[in-house]
């Protein structure tokens, strides 16, 4: 960017947003869609002509033949279907043309994507509809119409539309709760996220000579590199020359789609970097943060270098994750997390805090599994990530007055004043910031949660609707019990310090990396799932199945559904992964070992022959020929156990089996693999090694 003042011009200059809105429509029309957008009203079918209209001008003005309805189905990722604007006009030429019909509703058929059941082919067809929350943008001369995705029975089929239904619980049950503050005029409420990205970036050349890279995104071999993360020299270092230019590449791209990337450093493992956008409503937030993947990898091509979205590209060095920053904010610009300044602001402050414990402790299982995938199972308990155990931090300052209040004893700061609620002012606290406690999964951050078990390819979606709807269903029952009450403020108070007492074990402002807490989480009896395929079939426990149909957020058939696409899901990357290691052993692997027997066989033959030393030869022919055989040997027993792995009769046992023993029987070849590659020589291996790609 030459011209750094052409920045806020470039900012947002491919996306239909509000100001182009209103220079482009017509006042009655802009009004009535800003207040589908603003303030979540149906749409009126009359002004979707107008709006096609203008989206499609202002689309050709910046380029676009075509348009497309974008979606996010249960892939994780996103799918769009390219049609043109081309309709064919009575001189056998043609118009450009975009009708409100095609705006607002699409069928792309696509019925080769995961539904877990929810429709069987023959009635295959799936409708898009226009989520007009979420701008319209251009990218690739193409205008890109952010959409839902459900089935002909209109069950959700994407992780858009129950976002938005979770989002619209939140907003209704945060209003429910002000209300009874005597607060109306408080505009629309919106949960806001903001998501801090990890990713890695490798050169190009390696990733191509490595088949695991290329068809798993993580290496599956590779011994331990001399060099790793030790040194700490990573993580906010100088950032090369050649990082920098993808950074400020990435950085005018999102800038274009109106992503406010913001903060951009390297991370702790080499070659892997972090980006953070500033907050926003969630449903953006999601939007945003796909669009933020995508361009991650395409800009990364254009450099020479391949971003890898993986949890665990590499072992040894540190994995990726995703930190969701999460707080529910009124479009006054009013942080509902944030302690106030009044008696009365505390008190509502502290209500919100409430129901967030309150939910993380009650629903922990749920939050676990919105995190739960077969990538993200390489770090959740490693020691560089937080454990798989769901615990929060809200610091010191705010555990004590919380203390305080349920014991009734005096807060330190202020001996002689006795806490109440909602009779006297918080005392002022610090915001504990994030770098007090990394550990911690779910921590408090002075006016917002930070959520951080989520993997570094995940959609954002799960764990928002997760969080969405487990704090309305609090809010909920606190607006139950308050709107029925004689004393609002004993009330208030008697809300807050029983739920703290019934849900203080899951706060822990301790060490979570540390051996013990594992051990005291579990005399806590916090919830701790091992493995992605262990808590997913939780998903449809009866108290998670009541919670979300309760809240319009899916049905029963919806949520068994996601459950069996889920697991699938883990069968089949662990398939893929085992027959990508196995195929690596066979065809590369072993061919190179055991021809470097050969040729040691040959040059101890001739050493010895000459009477020169030989013992070298002979011992290293030994042990790389006695590694050939247990390759070969853990090849073999690897693919025993994908055979067996098709046996159990319940999709469940199947993940099961693939997440212990075709995982175990992965590690023992891998260990084998590793362990000739640390004794080969460096021209005979068949692929970069790590510190070939981790130190370029
Ligand atoms: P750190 O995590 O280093 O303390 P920040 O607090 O500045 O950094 O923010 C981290 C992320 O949290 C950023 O993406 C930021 O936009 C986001 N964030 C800040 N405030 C909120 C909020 N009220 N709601 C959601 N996300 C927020
Ligand atoms: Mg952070």
């Amino acid at each position: 960017m030459e011209n750094q003042k052409q920045i806020p011009e470039l900012f947002g200059s491919m996306v239909f947003n509000d100001s182009v809105m209103r220079e482009r429509l017509s006042e009655d029309v802009y009004t009535k869609l800003r207040g589908t957008i603003r303030r979540g009203k149906a749409l009126d079918p009359d002004i979707s002509g107008p709006v096609a209209d203008a989206m499609r001008k202002w689309a050709m003005e910046k380029g676009a033949t075509h348009f497309t309805h974008w979606f996010q189905p249960l892939t994780g990722i996103t799918a769009e279907k390219h049609d043109s604007f081309i309709e064919p006009a009575d001189d056998g030429q043609v118009i450009m043309k975009f009708s409100g019909k095609s705006l607002v509703r699409g069928e792309p058929d696509a019925s080769s994507f995961p539904h877990g059941g929810l429709r069987a082919t023959f009635e295959a067809r799936g409708y898009t509809a226009w989520d007009p929350t979420s701008p319209a943008f251009v990218r690739d001369h193409t205008l890109y119409i952010p959409t839902a995705f459900c089935s002909f029975g209109g069950e959700a089929l994407d992780k858009k539309t129950p976002l938005l239904r979770s989002m619209e619980c939140l907003r209704n049950a945060a209003r429910r709760l002000m209300t009874l503050f005597g607060k109306t005029d408080i505009g629309t409420i919106n949960p806001t996220v903001g998501a801090e990205q990890e990713y890695f970036l490798i050169p190009r050349e390696a990733y191509e000579k490595r088949p695991d890279l290329r068809l798993c995104g993580r290496t599956l071999y590779g011994a331990r590199p001399p060099k790793g993360q030790e040194l700490e020299d990573h993580y906010f270092g100088a950032i090369k020359p050649r990082v920098k230019a993808f950074m400020e590449e990435l950085d005018e791209e999102l800038w274009k789609l109106g992503i406010m990337a913001k903060t951009e450093h390297n991370e702790v493992a080499p070659c892997q970097h972090e980006l953070a956008p500033i907050f926003c409503t969630t449903n953006i937030a999601c939007d945003h943060n796909q669009l933020t993947m995508e361009m991650m990898k395409r800009v990364a091509e254009r450099h020479g270098f391949v971003c890898l979205l993986h949890e665990k590209p590499f072992a040894y060095v540190n994995g990726s994750g995703k930190h969701n920053n999460w707080s529910i904010s009124t479009s006054h610009g009013v942080n509902l997390l944030e302690p106030g300044d009044s008696p009365a602001d505390n008190a509502q402050f502290l209500l919100f805090l409430s129901a967030v414990i309150a939910a993380v402790d009650e629903y922990a299982d749920l939050l676990l599994i919105s995190v739960a995938d077969v990538g993200n199972d390489h770090r959740l308990g490693a020691n560089e990530a937080p454990p798989a155990i769901l615990s929060m931090f809200l610091g010191d300052e705010l555990t004590e007055i919380l203390d305080c209040l349920s014991e009734g004893r005096p807060y330190r700061a202020h001996d002689s004043v006795r806490l109440d609620v909602g009779a006297s002012v918080l005392p002022k606290f610090p915001k504990d910031n994030t770098d007090r406690n990394r550990t911690s999964p779910f921590a408090f951050t002075g006016n917002k949660f930070e959520f951080r078990m989520l993997g570094s390819s995940a959609s954002i979606a799960d764990a928002n609707i997760v969080l969405n709807t487990i704090v309305s269903e609090m809010l909920d029952r606190f607006s139950t019990r308050l709107e029925s009450a004689a004393d609002f403020t004993a009330t208030v108070r008697d809300i807050v310090t029983e739920t703290y007492r019934a849900h203080k074990r899951v706060i822990f402002n301790g060490n979570g990396y540390a051996e013990e807490w594992q051990e005291e989480a579990a005399r806590r009896g916090l919830h701790n799932y091992h493995t992605a395929a262990e808590a997913i079939p939780h998903l449809t426990d009866p108290e998670n199945v009541a919670l979300f149909e309760k809240h319009g957020i899916f049905t029963e058939a919806e949520l068994g559904s996601r459950c069996e696409i889920m697991l699938e899901n883990c069968i089949k990357i662990i398939t893929i992964e085992a027959g990508t290691m196995i195929d690596m052993a066979r065809k590369d692997i072993l061919p190179a070992v055991s021809r470097r027997v050969g040729a040691l066989c040959t040059d101890f033959s001739e050493h010895k022959a000459l009477g020169l030393p030989s013992s070298y030869e002979r011992k290293t022919a030994e042990h790389l020929g006695g590694l050939c055989e247990r390759i070969a040997d853990a090849a073999e027993s690897l693919e025993a156990a994908l055979t067996a792995a098709r046996r159990p009769d319940t999709l469940q046992e199947r993940a099961l089996f693939c997440g212990t023993e075709v995982r175990k029987a992965m590690q023992e070849l891998r260990n084998a693999a590793d362990e000739a590659e640390a004794d080969m020589p460096r021209t005979a291996w068949p692929y970069p090694s790590y510190a070939d790609i981790l130190f370029y």
